[in-house]
């Protein structure tokens, strides 16, 4: 990063008024005495495009990016591996004039894991995958990186877990909905479906199953404490939830635009806890 001159980023989104980050960044940004803001920008889908385009000339020195606009971002910007193999961008930054983009929900899930339970991945023989939409593509791309040698992806509709084993491979085992999965020798379960979402229906897993060194994970964050999480605490089983994923994913966009690479802090995720309970 160049210069001290206040820098000003946002998050883009349609709508965009529920997203947490500005909230995040702006606390990082008074914490660490930074000069710079964090903003909010709601841009209908036909007017993305056009403010992309024009980042720099509103004054961004980069975005994140939400519902409705990650794979929109992709294609307008350089993507690295991350953004390019889950097939959705939603961290935007200009690097000598150059859009380029990344997707840090797979840092997000893998530092939150690594925070809340350090040995998750000591054994990476199998994890079980619930949903198969962009956070579920996040997620197995991330595994992919731990080297779990089996994903077993169980979806409502069973053509999306089809098309993740297109995207990502062998490693990947599509599963229908109501199919008995062997849970029994999973380390890990993760809910990336809006299942157990405040205003969604439940999720009800046999946790019983798992053995007693898996973790498991909800990328749920409103409620906090989910009923799979809750579950998963009553049989003594460790668990990651989804505001620590939310906070671990920021930390790579604020690096990129204000040049300090954050810590997630006890402090920092009171703050949003208490803004997510309102
Ligand atoms: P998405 O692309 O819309 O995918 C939704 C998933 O939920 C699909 O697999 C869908 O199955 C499944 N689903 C929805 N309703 C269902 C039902 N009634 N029964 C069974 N399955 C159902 O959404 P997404 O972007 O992947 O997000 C998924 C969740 O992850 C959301 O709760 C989101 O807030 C959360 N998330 C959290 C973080 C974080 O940082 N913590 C980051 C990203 C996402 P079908 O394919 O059958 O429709």
């Amino acid at each position: 990063m160049a210069s001290d001159q206040a820098r000003t980023a946002c998050v883009v989104g349609w709508p965009v008024e529920h997203s947490r980050s500005p909230l995040i960044h702006n606390y990082w940004l008074k914490h660490y005495g930074i000069a710079g803001e964090y903003r909010r920008e709601a841009v209908p889908p036909e007017q993305f495009a056009d403010f992309v385009k024009r980042l720099a000339a509103r004054g961004y020195v980069g975005a994140n990016v939400t519902v409705p606009h990650k794979e929109a971002a992709l294609a307008l910007s350089r993507p690295d591996d991350r953004a390019g193999n889950v097939g959705a961008a939603n961290t935007l930054w200009l690097d000598d004039g150059v859009l380029r983009s990344t997707n840090t929900d797979v840092e997000g899930f893998l530092d939150n894991l690594d925070a809340c339970a350090p040995d998750w991945d000591a054994d990476p023989s199998q994890a079980v995958v619930l949903g198969a939409g962009g956070a579920a593509r996040a997620v197995v791309y991330a595994l992919k990186l731990r080297g779990f040698a089996r994903i077993v992806v169980i979806n409502r509709t069973r053509g999306r877990a089809d098309a993740l084993r297109e995207r990502f491979g062998q490693e990947v085992q599509p599963a229908a909905w109501d199919q008995p999965t062997t849970l029994e020798d999973s380390a890990l379960l993760i809910n990336a479906t809006t299942l157990g979402m405040a205003g969604q229906p439940g999720l009800a897993v046999a946790l019983e199953r798992l053995p007693g060194r898996a973790v498991v994970a909800d990328l749920v964050y409103v409620p906090l404490q989910t009923p799979l999480l809750a579950a998963a605490k009553a049989r003594g089983l460790r668990t990651a939830d989804g505001l620590g994923m939310l906070l671990h994913q920021a930390v790579r966009g604020f690096t990129l635009w204000f040049g300090k690479k954050p810590d997630v802090t006890a402090e920092l995720r009171t703050l949003v806890a208490a803004d997510l309970a309102t």
